[in-house]
């Protein structure tokens, strides 16, 4: 008999571009700063609110989040109609990226910039148009010089992942004023919590008064609940019902709400190590630069060394020594900012390297 024919699956579907995640840990010893996660375990409160919901896993949870977003709302001073979390601020682009664009579509975003953005785009059938960052930055002026009849949507991403640069407020409003009212844009703040440069606009000002503005947002990073996958989008009602009704009923685990909400109470003890995290990052980026290194001005958890064709060696020396990074092929390497003792180890690597 001649083999079944296989299923018949979308024509273009090898060739779409896949995220390559940073490799996994292959211990508990090795200091891993390739994923930009949060270095501290949760907090005890956290630990409480998820044990209470583990025995609960028999139940749904609630469809809507609709105790998170009461209390996302008052944090953030949003109607709550505007707010729509998700299975990570990656389940929640992916929904936006499918409530604005489709086949025929274009979406532009920088590159370099988030790995998981071509694949998002490429999946809705969309056209993905990479803008090439200028200067490890948005180049603002070639985005809004790109946008043609067919642009649905414009990634913003501030600050930058794995560059670590961050837009600035004038620069984004000429931007802004620049886009078509029917272009969606969509600024992925991923990081907000770590910028300290009061030139970066916070999204929620600039959305407020434009309605073609999203702002993403997650709890995986600054909030340190990365494994529970909860993020949320804020977007004026016709974007956020359109969110709505592409997201996955039931995404968002009981968990992961339980979480998020025990985070949110603990705001003040969150942003204390996000603060400690921040002058890490200065002390690496300073001590860096004193061994001789090119390092971008960071507003992010990780800093960014463009090593080029010695990317892979550099990579492989800092996991020998017992310290993984994250290289992107011959471009560069990111480092997230860890403990005080793990930066230490990172710069002891780095300062012995040859710049
Ligand atoms: C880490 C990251 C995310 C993913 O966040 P999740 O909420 O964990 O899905 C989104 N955007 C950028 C730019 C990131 O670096």
């Amino acid at each position: 008999m001649p083999p079944a024919p296989a299923p018949r699956l979308r024509a273009d579907i090898s060739g779409l571009p896949r995220y390559v995640p940073g490799r996994p840990a292959p211990s508990d010893l090795v200091d891993k700063l390739s994923s930009n996660e949060n270095p501290y375990p949760p907090l005890p409160s956290v630990i409480a609110a998820l044990r209470e919901e583990l025995g609960r896993v028999n139940r749904y949870p609630d469809p809507t989040s609709s105790e998170l977003v009461t209390e996302l709302s008052t944090a953030l001073t949003v109607p709550a109609h505007h707010l729509v979390p998700g299975t990570g601020s990656l389940g929640v682009t992916r929904d936006l990226l499918r409530a604005a664009a489709g086949e025929g579509d274009e979406v532009l975003f920088a590159w370099r910039s988030f790995e998981a953005y071509p694949q998002l785009i490429w999946a809705t059938g969309a056209t993905p148009v990479p803008i090439p960052l200028h200067d490890e930055r948005h180049d603002l002026k070639a985005m809004a010089d790109a946008v043609t009849d067919r642009t649905r949507l414009i990634l913003i991403c501030n600050p930058n992942n794995p560059t670590g640069t961050a837009v600035h407020r004038a620069e984004l409003d000429r931007f802004l004023d620049r886009v078509p009212a029917h272009v969606l844009v969509v600024l992925d703040e991923a990081y907000r919590e770590f910028v300290d440069d009061t030139d970066v606009p916070d999204g929620i000002t600039c959305y407020r008064d434009r309605p073609n503005v999203a702002v993403l947002r997650t709890f995986s990073k600054a909030y340190g609940l990365a494994r529970l996958r909860v993020g949320y989008a804020v977007a004026h009602p016709p974007v956020a019902a359109a969110l709505r009704a592409c997201t996955v009923p039931f995404g968002v685990s009981g968990p992961a709400q339980a979480a998020a909400r025990a985070s949110l109470n603990a705001r003040p003890e969150l942003l204390e190590r996000v603060r400690t995290l921040v002058t890490e990052r200065t002390r690496l980026t300073c001590a860096l630069r004193i061994a001789g290194w090119t390092v971008p001005d960071s507003q992010a958890n990780f800093v960014w060394l463009r090593l080029g064709t010695r990317t892979p060696a550099f990579a492989a020396a800092c996991e020998a020594a017992g310290v993984m990074v994250r290289p992107f092929a011959d471009e560069g390497a990111r480092i997230t900012v860890g403990t005080p003792e793990q930066n230490d180890r990172l710069l002891k690597i780095a300062a012995d390297w040859p710049t």
